[in-house]
């Protein structure tokens, strides 16, 4: 397969992506913050996550990463697709779920609701899996190592270092409530974990 039609999806994932985005980040600008969790650590998290978001694009748009480059496979290319679809499916449900509650990093809005229903009814973090499912679609897209593999490794690595922060703060500001919908719920598979 010619890796052009990679780098086509990547760009339209990409975009789609962004179009999804973009209205919440426009309008969570309009909620007031009651309380910040930001930590140093945060700030350093959301600077992983804006490098795994550029490094596939600057695969798309130069050969900065040729040294690394396979041979693109159907079945993968085929899997790669799913899991963007329904990677930026899960993206816009829980952005339509979680509406004016919804950060960019770990904050307390003013009015700020505990969302326990739509796709926040089955995991406590459905916008992360759809990241993940996402991260594991360029993966599978992308035949490079370097620009395949850099957004899954970066934001397992956020995953691993927010969750747990995240998780405090809901339980600090909704307490007994959050605790009832945690005893219910998984973290980001239905069922599993
Ligand atoms: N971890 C969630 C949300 C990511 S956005 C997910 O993956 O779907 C991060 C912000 O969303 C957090 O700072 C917190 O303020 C808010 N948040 C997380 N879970 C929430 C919930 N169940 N209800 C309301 N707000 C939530």
């Amino acid at each position: 397969m010619n890796s052009w039609i990679a780098k086509a999806v990547v760009l339209a994932a990409t975009v789609a992506m962004m179009a999804i985005r973009a209205p919440h980040g426009h309008r969570s600008r309009s909620v007031k913050v009651a309380k910040s969790h930001k930590t140093p650590l945060e700030t350093g998290l959301l600077v992983l996550a804006w490098v795994g978001f550029f490094v596939p694009l600057i695969w798309v748009a130069s050969p900065a990463f040729s040294f690394a480059e396979y041979p693109l496979r159907t079945p993968s290319f085929v899997a790669g697709v799913m899991c963007l679809v329904i990677g930026l499916w899960l993206f816009y449900r829980s952005h339509a779920d979680l509406g004016t509650n919804w950060s960019i990093t770990l904050e307390v809005r003013e009015g700020h609701r505990l969302i326990t229903q739509g796709v926040y009814r089955g995991v406590r973090h459905p916008m992360y899996s759809a990241l993940v499912l996402y991260s594991v679609g360029q993966a599978l897209v992308i035949p490079n190592w370097v620009a395949g593999l850099s957004n899954l490794i970066l934001f397992a690595v956020l995953l691993a270092l927010r969750v747990g922060a995240e998780e405090r703060m809901m339980a600090q500001q909704f307490g007994n409530e959050y605790a009832a919908y945690t005893a219910r719920t998984k973290r980001l598979v239905p069922g599993v974990w």
